[in-house]
């Protein structure tokens, strides 16, 4: 399926509607939000062609366009979850370890069931489908060490025409035999799953090695050579969670100055990298991180869960590091963004910082395209974005319902659906200007 070629009639999409322009936190918060009370939002052959307030807008519309009335819902931009493991689906909530035991207790036995194809893509269905029901639309993924379980969530996400990143995991040592590459096996696959599914459709590939303690210097050494090759593709991996996982790096590592200094010294902090988790960092560190371009992404329910630490996510934005939020399922505790959002708010309250409502939900639409470079096409409603967007429901459950009809301010609004919402608020997932979810 080509998605440029689909011609979709115009559609005008009534309601209220919320957009960002850049970081609300940032010192200006007025001109870094839209919000239209009464807006409309016209897509065109899956674009976003203008948005503006309906009183305007409405008269200017050629009579045939068809107008959707979501008057009373909220309209935002497809929520994007910055690290996820599709494998992880069957494991969530598997009680009682932190990250080391918890990688060999459930990860890898779970893992190592992709070798079934037939069960790769029946998780990999599941998986979008709930991504969906969520109001994600764009997410990236690691797949498991297997070449099909990344055709299972690539194929899945074309046939839903969904922007989304993945790659296969690198991983040749300190796991079971039975997920083991090698450094050539692992740069060859991944090579031949680039190109095979790397900017086909709405697709892009992630250069996957899990994390420096199941690589080999070697191995790391040819990520770096297909990611200096294809500089447009993605990085994706893990650094700096667990206070046990540091220590263990500086064994594995001992020349390295710091579990980042690893990645860096193979040449892996560049722009289109993204780093999961960044708790552990230094200040040099921190400096690289702004430096490269690279993005940190922080997995609050996540970290919360694994007893990992709390990452200074405010504190990461005021050092100009790119910082992404994300679910990081199976060790996270939901698919929702809104709830990934919630317990952000909460671990910067336990660092003495604030989150503001707009400013978390910017860093799950525009900020999280920001970090994947991907904020010329998706993040927000600018004329010529891809049209992938969410209506929510402030009546989606009575509780939700009695304390939205206190305020009338969106950005009180905001809070409660981060702090009482979960999936039961999204009422629909639009892709490319088509419905992809609604609610029943
Ligand atoms: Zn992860």
């Amino acid at each position: 399926m080509d998605s440029s070629k689909k011609i979709q009639i115009p559609v005008a999409y009534r309601a209220s509607i919320l957009h960002f322009l850049s970081d609300p936190g940032a010192g200006n918060g007025a001109s870094a939000t839209e919000f239209f009370e009464d807006g409309i939002l016209l897509i065109e052959n899956g674009l976003v062609a203008e948005l503006g307030p309906a009183d305007k807008l409405v008269n200017k519309l050629p009579k045939d366009i068809p107008v959707k009335d979501y008057t009373g819902k909220l309209i935002i931009p497809g929520l994007i979850d910055a690290h996820i493991h599709y494998p992880q689906t069957d494991m969530i909530a598997s009680h009682g370890e932190q990250l080391l035991e918890w990688l060999n207790k459930y990860t890898f036995p779970t893992e190592g069931k992709f070798e079934d194809q037939e069960y790769a893509e029946e998780v990999a269905a599941f998986f979008i489908d709930e991504l969906l029901r969520n109001g994600i639309t764009t997410a990236l993924v690691l797949a498991t060490v297997h070449p099909g379980s990344v055709d299972a969530i690539f194929a899945a996400s074309m046939a839903r025409n969904m922007r989304m990143l993945a790659g296969k995991v690198m991983m040749d040592r300190n796991a079971p035999e039975y997920l083991l590459d090698t450094p050539e096996s692992s740069f060859h696959e991944s090579k031949a799953l680039l190109e095979k599914w790397h900017k086909v459709d709405r697709l892009l590939y992630a250069i996957t090695p899990r994390f420096a303690p199941t690589s080999t210097d070697e191995q790391l050494k040819q990520a770096a050579n297909l990611a200096k090759e294809y500089t447009d593709a993605y990085i994706h991996t893990h650094v700096a969670e667990n206070k046990k996982e540091v220590k263990w790096v500086a064994e594995l590592f001992p020349w390295s100055r710091s579990y980042l200094d690893v990645y860096d010294h193979f040449g892996l902090l560049r722009e289109r990298s993204v780093y999961a988790h960044c708790i552990h960092l230094d200040e040099q560190d921190r400096k690289r991180m702004a430096q490269t371009g690279a993005a940190a992404a922080f997995c609050p329910t996540s970290n919360t869960f694994l007893g990992s630490g709390l990452f200074n996510c405010v504190g990461a934005l005021d050092q100009d590091i790119r910082v992404a939020v994300a679910t990081d399922v199976g060790a996270g505790t939901s698919f929702g963004m809104l709830q990934t959002l919630s317990e952000a708010y909460k671990v910067q309250q336990l660092i003495g910082q604030k989150l503001s409502p707009l400013r978390a939900l910017f860093l799950a639409t525009l900020g999280n395209a920001r970090a994947l470079y991907l904020d010329d096409r998706i993040g927000n409603f600018l004329p010529g974005k891809e049209a992938d967007f969410i209506v929510l429901n402030d009546e989606a459950t009575p509780l939700i319902k009695r304390r939205m009809a206190v305020t009338d301010k969106i950005e009180e609004k905001i809070f409660i659906y981060i702090m009482l919402g979960d999936d039961r608020v999204v009422d629909s997932t639009y892709i490319m200007g088509e419905c992809a979810y609604r609610a029943i």
